[in-house]
């Protein structure tokens, strides 16, 4: 017999509010305080990447670095067509640079995961597969069940889920963390030729781009993206031009994502206990149902 998840939902409402009545009432609960302190509170410095799109020549050499440094099929790097659409990472390529026409000409811009601050994509992982490194970095773990929370919980949609492998792995830049733990940099900025990526702590990045806009006025606006975007970004980026202009959302405002679920994930504690219990079911149905979708057992 089996249960669709409109029927596992309601089964899980009842119990979300008849087990927070009872949590509630006896008071052995997780302390809201502890979850609120390891989620939200970024160290003291984080690593990042300054990314000075008024340097970028649109090469894509950081993107055949990327590939090869994360063994994904190397893009053709000579082939122009890329550039006549908007592109997004994707699970075969982590970063892509895209083309923008403006009025002060061609703006080439790189596009990865952030590694936000406070990230929304950890903060929506309870079994910590999506991790906040101390040194900046959001990385991916494999003990990942699949449940897909951290896709929609990023604002700027970066994780990406392979769908069509028999272990399937959310694929998303981790500032070649592999790399870095060896005292190595990230293949992109290794890789340019231009200079016009820049990798250091936090900080000294955000002195770096201030200098740079107040040093040459004219040359950037007075806006460094990233520096208080959702919280505050490991990414950093300056331009020439407006940022709305070159893809960039500049409506996300500067509250951190999880920021806004700690009313309901903190001040509800049962549900962080029930919420493994929701994450394994969700994905136990949608498992069952791309079985049966495979098997051409469902019809549309
Ligand atoms: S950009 Fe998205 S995937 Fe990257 S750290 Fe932020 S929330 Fe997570
Ligand atoms: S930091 Fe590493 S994984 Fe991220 S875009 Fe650069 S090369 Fe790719
Ligand atoms: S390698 Fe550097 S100059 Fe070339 S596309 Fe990437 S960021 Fe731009």
């Amino acid at each position: 017999m089996g249960i669709n998840r409109r029927s596992f939902l309601k089964v899980l409402g009842g119990g979300v509010v008849g087990g927070g009545l009872v949590g509630v009432a006896s008071g052995s609960i997780v302390t809201p305080g502890k979850f609120k302190a390891e989620a939200t509170v970024p160290p003291k410095e984080f690593l990042g990447i300054l990314v000075d799109t008024a340097k970028c020549v649109g090469c894509r050499s950081c993107e055949a670095a990327c590939a090869e440094a994360n063994h994904l099929p190397v893009p053709d790097i000579a082939d122009d067509s890329v550039f006549q659409k908007e592109r997004q990472p994707t699970v075969t390529q982590l970063m892509v640079i895209n083309r923008y026409q403006t009025d002060q000409g061609e703006v080439f811009v790189k596009r990865q995961c952030m590694h936000c601050n406070q990230p929304g994509c950890v903060a929506a992982c309870l079994v910590k597969a999506m991790e906040k490194r101390k040194e900046g970095p959001v990385t991916w773990e494999k003990n990942c069940m699949g449940c897909r929370y951290c896709m929609p919980s990023c604002p700027f949609d970066i994780p990406k889920f392979e769908y069509h492998s028999a272990n399937p792995k959310i694929m998303k830049c981790t500032m070649c963390w592999d790399k870095l733990e060896k005292g190595e940099k990230p293949a992109c900025v290794e890789n340019c030729p231009e200079n016009a990526l820049i990798f250091g702590p936090r900080k000294q990045l955000i002195e770096e781009a201030n200098r740079r806009i107040y040093q040459k006025p004219g040359e950037y606006i007075t806006h460094i993206y990233g520096e208080h975007e959702v919280g505050g970004t490991g990414y950093l980026y300056i331009s020439k031009v407006p940022f709305e202009k070159i893809g960039f959302r500049t409506d996300l405002g500067t509250i951190a994502y999880p920021e806004y679920s700690k009313g309901f994930l903190y001040s509800v504690p049962i549900v962080l206990l029930l919420w493994p219990a929701f994450l394994i079911g969700i994905n136990t149905l949608t498992k069952r149902e791309e079985d049966a979708r495979r098997k051409g057992g469902e019809k549309r």
